[in-house]
């Protein structure tokens, strides 16, 4: 019988945290609605959505547009309470870094102006990585202090996006390639300089949460993302899951190997696409290539100089191809500042079309969330934790909780299905 209590308990989360996920991807949404997506009873949603009304996480915003005079019985929208609790969303890549307090709906908290509070810089990778981060502890707490200080008591985290392989269960950087040589454990030396809770995710994984979670993989349970920045990243989302594989190390599409006699590459192997599509490879091909100029710079480049550039990009078309050969993903979403520029993306989907004819623009498509890329991956991760790790997301939400718990940062649990338990005393596992 005490197994049959442990089990009831997790099944009133999960169901709980199934009705958070939902409304966060699709909210603001009616109690009907969330009944009928999620499978769970009507008489356990409005339970479930009362307590979680009570304890400040989701709000109630009256009646939809659509009801509004009809006759019948009102559609209350239910959405989460975004004001409950705000955190730093800190993504740090080789080019840049950018730092934006957000909503526990990964949306920018603004200031009494109406400004959006983010901070982006220049990644300064000349200094060791303890003098950096205190500049990002420092943009912090600029940040915080352009809000109020009711608001400012509610800042209960950092969400850090990085560049490469990332140990998501220490919070520590292992290797970011273009950024720090060494390892870096960016929860201890951030979380002192902030005292506050860390949490670290590799940028492009942040970026598969967001897009999961907000953007064009909202509904797919199989993606292949991938980021054309100054360098090449790509995640495989299988079963609305990040496939993490051996070390996190997984679908490096810009470290697969294109030409055995080429240059070497920042992870030490050689001729890897990365060394024939980074910023770096283009400026040797361009020399006045950045992804702001590309256009113009390509416009006025010999037919030499096009041709290379058309080369490298038929290359990483080779290797997206090749890729989801062995994926097979519904949809291959593209992100990062090269994949901004129209003229490349559809250079690029060309490129896939003549190697198969399948890759239309449904199949191979931007992501919805370009304006947000410099901040959304780690906001996105953030949120997403705290949805699945309902405890820690409850107990940070009350102003009386002593300490926040999140002893499973960046971990995700196995995708959520409803579990409908109307018996008690049933033995029903939901991991099944
Ligand atoms: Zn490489």
């Amino acid at each position: 019988m005490k197994r049959t209590g442990m089990n009831m308990e997790r099944v009133k989360q999960q169901n709980r945290s199934l009705i958070l996920n939902y409304i966060c991807s699709k909210g603001p949404v009616s109690r009907k609605e969330i009944a009928l997506d999620t499978g769970l009873t009507a008489a356990s949603v409005t339970q479930i959505v009362s307590a979680l009304i009570s304890d400040k996480l989701l709000v109630e915003l009256g009646p939809s547009s659509e009801s509004a005079g009809a006759v019948g019985r009102k559609k209350i929208l239910i959405d989460i309470r975004s004001d409950a609790e705000f955190f730093f969303a800190v993504n740090i890549e080789p080019d840049e870094t950018n730092i934006a307090l957000c909503d526990l709906k990964g949306h920018p908290v603004k200031d009494r102006s109406g400004n959006e509070l983010i901070s982006g810089f220049a990644t300064d990778n000349s200094v060791p990585a303890e003098v950096f981060l205190d500049r990002i502890a420092e943009e912090c707490r600029t940040l915080s202090f352009r809000t109020s200080e009711a608001r400012r008591k509610r800042i209960k985290a950092v969400s850090v996006g990085i560049s490469g392989i990332v140990d998501i269960y220490k919070g520590i950087s292992v290797q970011a390639y273009g950024i720090w040589k060494d390892p870096v454990d960016i929860r201890s030396i951030l979380g002192g300089k902030l005292d506050l809770p860390v949490m670290v995710e590799n940028n492009v994984d942040a970026f598969a949460i967001a897009a999961l979670l907000f953007g064009t993989g909202r509904g797919q349970d199989n993606l292949l993302i991938i980021k054309w920045g100054p360098g090449v990243g790509s995640t495989i989302v299988i079963d609305d899951r990040i496939y993490r594989g051996r070390h996190g190390k997984t679908a490096e599409i810009g470290h697969t190997i294109m030409d055995p006699n080429g240059s070497i590459c920042n992870c030490g192997r050689r001729g890897c696409l990365e060394t024939k599509v980074s910023y770096r490879a283009l400026r040797a091909i361009m020399p006045s290539f950045t992804p702001e100029t590309f256009e113009e710079s390509y416009e006025k480049a010999s037919p030499e100089i096009k041709k290379q550039i058309d080369g490298a990009i038929d290359l990483f078309a080779r290797s997206i191809v090749n890729t989801a050969t062995i994926v097979a993903p519904r949809r291959i979403v593209l992100f990062g500042k090269m994949f901004r520029i129209d003229s490349v993306r559809n250079k690029l989907i060309e490129h896939c079309k003549a190697f198969d004819p399948a890759y239309s623009e449904k199949r191979i498509l931007h992501t919805t969330l370009s304006d947000r890329e410099m901040y959304v991956g780690p906001a996105a991760a953030y949120v997403q934790n705290r949805l699945q790790n309902f405890p820690a997301f409850a107990a940070s939400s009350t102003e009386t909780a002593t300490e926040t718990v999140m002893p499973t940062m960046g971990l995700f649990p196995a995708p959520m299905r409803p579990i409908i338990s109307t018996c008690a005393g049933t033995e029903e596992d939901p991991a099944n």
